[in-house]
This record gives structure tokens, sequence and C-alpha cells, in this order.
């Protein structure tokens, strides 16, 4: 076999066939919406490089047009199914037909690859990587022998030669490898970064375990307290009243502890919605109130009401980071203030603690995943941080000073209906 074969032609082919795999995982990466239409936006992406493999294609004889577009036709049916695979069978042969004149031969081929392909497609999206890749192999390449060999008995003029051999049996496989090896990488790629974020708030919420369950013991050994005085026999209905009022009280605030703990570590949704800033500002703090406790640090906060738009749990999840940071920067106790300031297009809220402060190159790297400087850090926090803020379109500024504390301020945008 020669190198001859791979011509301008066929890496033309290749070309088309990469970039809208990449422009398909940009876009998707990009712009969330696109997932709801995941099947739709798979045949664009697969029918674009189809119709350009069959427009310049890689040689013409007369029987059949040699090209790769069985290549996206295959990934848009193992990827989306026999739905995408319908449409690009639809849309492939229409256009097939339109340049090249109609060929029943193609049809009997294109129809045979559609059905066998689609007969296993819910099997592969369960494969790992490396079956989906032998997987994809020896499906081309079956394919395209059993394909030949139709087009063999049905024509008795179709001859199989040397260059047919490569570009119809040999190099869809090879092709298929390298694209569906493509496709998992950059799947995995994007589908681990959403998972770097839950981790980092499955450490957040063990972390915070810890000191809400001695925050709730608290109350009950209080509430326990008052059951036995309760048993004293001659106690005055007045007086009564009062322990009542006191269990009462106390149930409450070990209930508060739990509902708001139990609403952070619930799995988030991708849900946006309206947040009234001050009002889940303060349920963080009332959560984080053990924690800061069991550091001896004052929480104090200035609230405004203000409105922003966003996702109620990443952002709970965001201003928790920031409350554990500055909480954690001051081993020795300290002050922690919140403020929130309203303008006419921003809100803006300041976290401000005496605490270790940050150097320049703790400030530049602030966001950056796994950089700690605690022993026992995650360095996903930040991260989590800067990905919330940018999402809503918000902006972030840390001024800190070493030994004297940190201040950060967020930025984002009010929202108005
Ligand atoms: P972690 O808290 O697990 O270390 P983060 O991503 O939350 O990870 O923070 C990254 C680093 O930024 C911290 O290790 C710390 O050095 C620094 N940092 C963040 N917030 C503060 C703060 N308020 N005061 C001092 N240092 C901070
Ligand atoms: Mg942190």
């Amino acid at each position: 076999m020669d190198f001859i074969y791979i011509n301008q032609n066929v890496l033309d082919n290749l070309f088309y066939i990469l970039v809208s795999i990449f422009v398909f995982f940009v876009l998707i990466d990009n712009f969330k919406t696109l997932k709801n239409y995941q099947k739709t936006f798979i045949t664009a992406c697969m029918s674009l490089p189809s119709i350009l493999c069959m427009k310049f294609p890689i040689y013409i004889d007369e029987y059949c047009i040699h090209d790769l577009r069985q290549i996206p036709f295959l990934i848009g049916i193992l990827y989306g199914g026999w739905p995408v695979g319908a449409a690009l069978l639809i849309i492939s042969l229409a256009i097939r037909f339109f340049i090249y004149g109609f060929n029943s031969l193609t049809l009997i081929v294109y129809i045979v690859i559609f059905i066998l392909t689609a007969l296993f497609s819910k099997k592969f999206s369960m494969f790992n990587r490396k079956n989906k890749l032998i997987f994809s192999v020896l499906l081309s390449l079956c394919l395209g022998i059993l394909t030949t060999s139709i087009a063999v008995t049905i024509s008795d003029s179709f001859r199989v030669t040397e260059a047919y051999m490569f570009y119809f049996i040999f190099l869809p496989p090879v092709v298929m490898f390298f694209v569906v090896y493509i496709i998992e990488i950059l799947g995995d790629a994007i589908s681990i970064k959403s998972k770097i974020a839950k981790l980092e708030k499955m450490e957040v919420v063990s972390q915070l375990a810890a000191s809400i369950s001695h925050e709730v013991r608290n109350p009950l050994t209080v509430v326990k307290g008052f059951i036995d005085l309760l048993k004293a026999p001659n106690l005055s209905q007045e007086v009564r009243e009062q322990y009542f009022q006191h269990v009462v009280r106390e149930l409450k605030s070990a209930e508060t502890i739990i509902s708001d703990y139990l609403a952070y570590a619930k799995p988030a949704t991708e849900d946006i919605g309206i947040i009234l800033i001050d009002r889940e500002i303060r349920s963080i703090i009332e959560m984080t109130k053990p924690l800061a406790n069991m550091n001896s640090v004052k929480i104090s906060e200035e609230l405004v009401p203000g409105i922003t738009r966003g996702n109620i749990q990443h952002f709970k999840q965001c201003f928790l980071n920031l409350i554990k940071n500055s909480i954690e920067a001051m081993p020795n106790g300290g002050d922690l203030s919140l403020v929130t300031l309203v303008s006419k297009f921003d809100i803006i809220i300041e976290i401000s603690d005496n605490g270790v402060g940050m150097s320049k190159e703790q400030i530049n790297r602030f966001g950056e995943p796994y950089y700690s400087t605690k022993e026992k850090g995650t360095g996903l926090g930040s991260m989590v941080v800067v990905k919330t803020i940018e999402t809503m379109n918000g902006k972030i500024k840390i001024n800190s000073v070493l030994n004297k504390g940190t201040t950060i301020r967020i930025t984002l945008p009010i929202y108005t209906s």
C-alpha cells in the first residue's frame, strides 16, 4: 500500500470531520443551553462534515463517490442514537442524490450502515473508553467489508481496486479510532470540570458537619435540662410556661442549623433564578456561626436588600467558601464583616477579615485549582468562587495586607424586572 493514497483530498476530509468535532465541544462547553438540544446539535455538527466530504470527495469513479462521510454518519448514530442517525441518513442521501444523481447502491449501503449501527448505539453509550474504541474500529471495518460484499453481489461491474481497499476498508477504522478517542477526551475534560466543583462541595459539607453536630448538641443539652426541671412536682403554671418557651426556642435553633445545612448539602440543580442577596448571605452566616464560634471569630453584618440573578446553590457555595477562607485565616480569632452596598447597576458585597492576609502570589493564584497554602486545604474553594462570579457576570477584587487582613469585594449586576 502506497502513501500516495494520503493526498490533499483525504486530508481535507479529515479536516472537515475534526473541525466539526472541535466546534461541537467549544459550543457545548460555552453555551449550556445547547445541552437541551443535544440531538439536534449533534445532527447539525455531523451533517456539515458529511456534506463537505461528499462535495469534495477523495475521488469519484463510475460506481461510487469515495469520501469519509461514513465517519460523521457513524459518530452521529453512535453518540446520538437512532433519531440522529435517521436525520443524518435523510440529509446525506438527499444531498448525495442532489449533487451526483440517484444511485440505488448508495441507498442500500447507507440503509444497511444505519440499521446495523443504530442497533448498537444504546449498548455503545454504556461502554468504557477502551471498549468504545475497539467497538467503533471493528464496526467500521465490518461495515466496510459487508457493504463491499453487498456492492459486489448486486452490481456485476463493481470492481474492488487497491485504492478502494485503502479508502473504504482500511482508512475508516483508523480514522474512527482517532475521532472516538478525541471525542472521549474532550467529553471527559468537560465533565471533570463539573465534577471538581462537586468534590469541593463534598469537602465543605463534611467539614461543616463536624462543627454543626457540635452546635446542635448544645441546644439539645439545654432542652434536656429544662425537661428535667419540668418534672418537678410543684411548679407554678407561669414557670412551667417559661420553661416550655425555652425548650421551644432551643429546639428551633437546632432545627434552623440542621435545615440550613441540609439545604446546602443537597445536590445542586442548574436552575437560574432570583437571588435575594441579603437573605441568602444571612442564611450562610447562620450556617457558619458554629464554625466561627469554634474559632473565636465574631461575624458582623451590614446587609442592605439587593436582588441579582443566578443559581442560588452555587451562590451560597461561593459565599460559604469565602467566609470559610476568612475564618481559616484567623486561627486565633478575629472579626469577620460582611457588608453590601447597592448602586444603580451593581450590588457590591465586601467580605473582610483581620487574618493572616495574602501575598502577591496568593492573590494572583486565587482561583487556580489545587493551589492552597493550608496543610489540609483543597485549593478548590477559590476556584468555585471565581467560576460562580464569572457565570453571574460579576467581578472580584482582592485587597490584602500580610498579617493585617483581607478584603474581598464582589460586584454583581443588579436584577431589575
Ligand atoms: P483552601 O481554602 O482549601 O486552601 P481556597 O481555594 O479556598 O483553598 O484558597 C486558596 C488559597 O488562597 C488559600 O490556601 C489561602 O492561601 C488563600 N486565601 C484565600 N482566602 C484567604 C483569606 N481570606 N485570607 C488569607 N488567605 C486566603
Ligand atoms: Mg477554602
